[in-house]
Order: C-alpha cells, then structure tokens, then sequence
C-alpha cells in the first residue's frame, strides 16, 4: 500500500524516524485497530492513532455525550452534547485526517457482536470502563489471537499493560476470579483528575503504534502502574497461569 505525496508530507516526521520510515507508515495505514470506548481513554488513543495515520479504525461506544464527560473527553465538545460518542468522534477525526476509514458502532460490546467486530484487527484497545467488558474483550481477543492494549483509571492513578495471549500473560491470569459485586470502586460514583486518562490513553496508543510497527518492547508481562500524584511510574511483572481458563491452552513450559 503506497503514500500519496499528501501523505509522504503528512507524515513527513514519521518518514525521517529510522524505526518507521516508508515501510512502517505504510505498515501503519494497512493496519485495522478497534478501539472500544469514545470517552477518556478513547479520546488520545482514536486523536493520536488518527493522526499517525493508522489506515483503518473502528470505534464502538453506545453513549451519548453529557457535560461532565467534557473535562477528559477531549475528543468531543460542547456542542456535540447529547450527541452520539461515535459521531462526534468519527466528524472530529475525519476532520483531522481525511486519509483514515473509520467504522462505527453505536453499542454496546456484547458476546455476540463482539467476535466480528474484533476480526480481521491486528490490535484491540480496551478503553471501557467495567470489568464485564474487559473480560469479555480479554476471552475474544485471546481466542483470535489478536493483542489488546489494556488501559484503566482510577482517581489519581492509572495502570496499562499488552495482552497477548500467544506471547504472553491476559487479563484473567492478573485477575482470574470475577470480583464479588460492590467490591469494584463504581467509576459513576467515583472521582477522576481529567488528565490521568489522558496520560494512560497516551502509553495505549504509544504501545499500539509500537505493535504494528513492530518496534521497541511491548508492555507484554508488564503491568505499568502511574500514579499522578507522586509522578512515579513503576513496572510489575505479570506471569501466565498454567491453569488460566481463558490463555492457559498458549502455555508453553520454559
Ligand atoms: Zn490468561
């Protein structure tokens, strides 16, 4: 897939980086990613891959846009409120970059939507909100062998890993029993400094890039936890189970 001579200008810094140049923007704008979530974590992750000029972008969110997502949902504005998330995304990105095709989906993620929407995509970003979905995201994600870049947000804090099931740990090794309900902080009714989803959607789709490229170490087994107050960013590791129910069947000993 060749670059006009309006995206060789585009993407002029891109092309002077040795770890993209020609091949890697056209890497880039084969690529189909879908991110699920138009809202804090969606807006640097679907802004910044737009801009990189990443060829083919879903987006799936059944929100419409209130007030007080504004603060941190940078991607939309007031008067888009009361708007569908993903018409406000897909005017605002189009505007941005005209070269990327845009798919959108105005639902939920469910069990039975979620295996097409999620083929054919080389990486899946996880900006939801709730755990269902996240695990839901993690199982399909998983069974295709499709890597999902995980991101969350929680008051002050913030933490983003790479799941990869065929490399690597997924989600329900981190996490593998459900949570009893109640014992989730509710995002509703918890509180939120609007840049720290900006600063997480950001490390998303710096690891997106990073995977299509195929450049640089992903945050496979690594689970990296930002807490904006003390400015740190700290690195775990994260190890797959044997026995996980959802990537145990990739285990291979050694
Ligand atoms: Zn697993």
């Amino acid at each position: 897939m060749t670059l006009s001579q309006a995206e060789i200008e585009r993407y002029k810094k891109h092309l002077q980086l040795l770890h993209v140049g020609r091949e890697g923007q056209e890497r880039l704008k084969q690529a189909s990613v879908l991110v699920v979530g138009a809202g804090g974590l969606g807006s640097p992750v679907l802004t910044y891959l737009t801009g990189a000029g990443v060829g083919h972008i879903g987006i799936i969110d059944s929100d419409r846009l209130t007030l007080s997502n504004l603060p941190r949902q940078v991607l939309h504005d007031t008067p888009s409120l009361d708007k569908r998330k993903v018409d406000s995304a897909r005017a605002r990105l189009s505007a941005l970059n005209p070269e990327v095709v845009f798919d959108t989906h105005a639902e939920r993620l469910t069990r039975t939507n979620a295996p097409e929407l999620i083929r054919d995509r080389q990486v899946v970003v996880d900006c939801t909100d709730n755990l269902e979905a996240r695990f839901l995201l993690n199982e399909v994600c998983a069974s295709q062998g499709i890597p999902l870049v995980y991101g969350a947000v929680f008051e002050f804090e913030g933490q983003v890993s790479v799941f990869d099931a065929r490399r690597g740990p997924c989600l329900r090794c981190m996490i593998p029993e459900t949570p009893p309900p109640g014992s989730v902080p509710d995002p509703e009714t918890h509180g939120l400094l609007n840049t720290v989803p900006g600063t997480i959607g950001m490390l998303q789709a710096t690891e997106v890039l990073k995977l299509l490229l195929g450049v640089g170490e992903p945050l496979i087994g690594k689970l990296m936890l930002y807490d904006s107050l003390s400015v740190s960013l700290l690195q775990i590791h994260l190890f797959k189970r044997r026995d996980c129910p959802v990537c145990g069947k990739y285990f291979t000993p050694g």
